[in-house]
């Protein structure tokens, strides 16, 4: 080792670490900087590992973005790897560390220390859970054992246990090379973070790609039929056949190293810091998937393990730990992940989060393009707004659809970080022309829909609400209003079909003591028909938020 007495020692060499050492540098170029990682990789790519496997990355070197010898030449920073941070001494600013390839010990001392030790993916201690070809993914390690896996030929049956977003990115890229993927989700509905309405538009999605999708079931064992390599997964239900499982159940930061060391942690056993990345140790600092955050919401901790805030994280450590002064705000949980031709997103809270804040909450459910109708690119996008009822801010959003979602996601997250309301969001001067947007744009067709709601202009019930209330057998007449084309090529069922241009003229056939629900493929027909039965003096009336496009409770012809 180059000395062992450091001006800052990073422990950790992915996302935060590898960020917090370069911007250190260009702080401070005069400083001693190393970074002591177990891995004999750093500086890499975890989020492009799946598509790797699926070989839409063909090198594995593409998911390495820089090497030691980079760091020591570009930037005089010492990186040492399979070097692991065994103890932190915070009263003598010490740390002992493990040299993994010689078997020997030695301890470097530090004048600012930043942990940036990340996550690590949970192993449930199930029967059979050492069998050969069971994988989690979080390193460059895993990927390599899972691709060669894949690349052997040999698998024909996957199970992912897990359906969140790496468990969903990994299922896309199995199918990709062939392989028969089923998911296993212990909840009742795939995407934890979204809503169940729209998590199910995914599942809808993934289903039609061949994918067997299981909810509401968990896994119970493993067996390998007598060899090492797991053959079959058992659910509480069933029996899988499985070559390979990818575990990808959720993980947790890895702070043992920090707590043991007397540095104090919070919320999912993170790392508590202030907003300048300040441990409650003088001196040091955590950033990246070890570390707590805000909610830019609820003001309250959270833990959002994301690349996108390991890497800011690291680099506001770095300035304040290098003498300078910068803060870092919160989170607001916001992702953005691609599940075969779907863009889906979230941002803020959801309405199921919202209810548990306590927010008095309205949502909408609405469908739109992603450009102007006429243009021939254009691809549909349902967003979902969540609001405060009282205050009228927006407070998270989820879009799903084969459209443009990342632009959306991010104009809310916007409008989030500075507390918009719906009405601010509904006035917002976006960018328009035909390539690119509706003239008023998605996200301010769905503040307008929402604004309604929360005014009191109109009433919507969510197609998630209509199903449960149709399966307790409450009545209420389901009220179709598109063309008898559209009709017969597959409706609600039990629903009554009027076409919006005849509707004036037949509210004689809808009988006003009874709760009407309408829908048509998108909405904006379900509206016009609400108010020409409202101005017909129907009283009880509401429109089918999401209309079709939203609705995942399948339809008869
Ligand atoms: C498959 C996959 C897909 C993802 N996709 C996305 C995405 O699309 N968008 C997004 O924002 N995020 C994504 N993420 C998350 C993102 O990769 C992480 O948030 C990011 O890597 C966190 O960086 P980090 O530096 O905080 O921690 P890590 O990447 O976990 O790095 C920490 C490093 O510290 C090392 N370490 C731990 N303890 C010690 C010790 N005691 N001594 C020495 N070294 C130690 C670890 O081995 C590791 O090398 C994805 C993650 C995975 C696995």
């Amino acid at each position: 080792m180059a000395s062992n007495s450091q001006d800052l020692l990073i422990i950790g060499g992915v996302a935060a670490g590898m960020k917090a050492a370069a911007k250190a540098r260009r702080e401070s170029p005069a400083m001693r900087i190393a970074v002591v990682t177990d891995e004999p990789y750093i500086s890499y790519a975890g989020c492009g590992m799946p598509y790797f496997i699926g070989n839409v990355i063909k090198d594995s070197k593409k998911l390495i973005l820089r090497e030691p010898p980079y760091f020591k030449h570009m930037h005089n920073i010492d990186v040492f790897t399979r070097h692991q941070a065994t103890a932190i001494n915070i009263t003598s600013k010490q740390v002992s560390v493990r040299d993994l390839e010689k078997k020997s010990d030695l301890t470097l001392s530090y004048d600012k220390l930043i942990i940036a030790t990340g996550a690590q993916p949970i192993i449930p201690p199930l029967p059979g859970i050492s069998l050969d070809n069971i994988f989690t993914l979080r390193t460059v390690s895993d990927v390599l054992r899972i691709r060669a896996c894949v690349d052997s030929g040999k698998v024909k049956n996957a199970v992912i246990v897990g359906g969140g977003l790496i468990g969903m990115e990994m299922t896309e890229n199995l199918v990709l090379r062939g392989i028969k993927v089923t998911v296993v989700e212990l909840l009742d509905q795939i995407l934890p973070p979204l809503d169940k309405d729209m998590a199910m538009l995914v599942q809808k999605h993934v289903m039609e790609k061949g994918v067997g999708v299981i909810t509401s079931d968990g896994v119970k064992s493993f067996a390998g039929n007598g060899g090492d390599a797991v053959t079959t997964v058992i659910t509480g239900k069933q029996k899988l056949p499985a070559d390979m499982v990818i575990l990808s159940i959720g993980i947790k930061p890895n702070t043992k190293l920090a707590q043991e060391s007397g540095i104090v942690t919070g919320i999912s056993q993170s790392i508590k810091v202030n907003e300048r990345m300040e441990t409650n140790v003088p001196d040091v600092y955590a950033a990246g998937d070890c570390a707590e955050s805000v909610h830019l919401v609820t003001g309250k901790p959270a833990w959002v393990p994301l690349g996108s805030t390991a890497a800011k994280m690291g680099r506001v450590a770095a300035i304040n730990a290098t003498g300078g002064n910068d803060t870092f705000q919160g989170v607001l949980g916001t992702l953005i992940a691609k599940v075969f031709e779907l863009n889906v997103g979230k941002v803020g809270l959801s309405e199921r989060e919202a209810l548990k804040e306590g927010f008095e909450v309205e949502s909408a459910i609405v469908p739109a393009g992603d450009k102007s109708h006429y243009y021939p690119e254009t691809k549909d996008i349902i967003i979902k707004l969540i609001a405060d009822k009282t205050t009228k801010k927006l407070l998270g959003a989820e879009i799903v659809g084969e459209g443009v979602v990342d632009k959306r996601i991010d104009i809310i997250a916007t409008a989030l970080t500075f507390g918009a309301t719906v009405d601010q969001i509904s006035k917002l001067d976006l960018a328009y022309a035909p390539p690119y947007a509706m003239s008023m744009d998605a996200i301010i067709v769905a503040a307008n829909v929402l604004g309604n709601k929360l005014s009191g202009k109109t009433v919507g019930i969510l197609p998630s609400r209509v199903a449960e209330r149709r399966d307790r057998g409450e009545e209420f007449v389901v009220l179709d209003v598109r063309t008898e084309m559209e009709y017969k090529g597959g409706h609600i069922k039990g629903s009554k079909h009027i076409p919006l241009d005849k509707l004036a003229s037949r509210t004689q056939e809808l009988d006003g003591s009874n709760e009407i629900i309408i829908y048509c493929r998108a909405g904006l027909r379900a509206a016009h028909a609400y108010r020409i039965l409202k101005n017909a003096g129907f009283s009880n009336v509401k429109y089918m938020d999401g209309s079709i496009l939203a609705w995942t409770y399948g339809l008869e012809k």
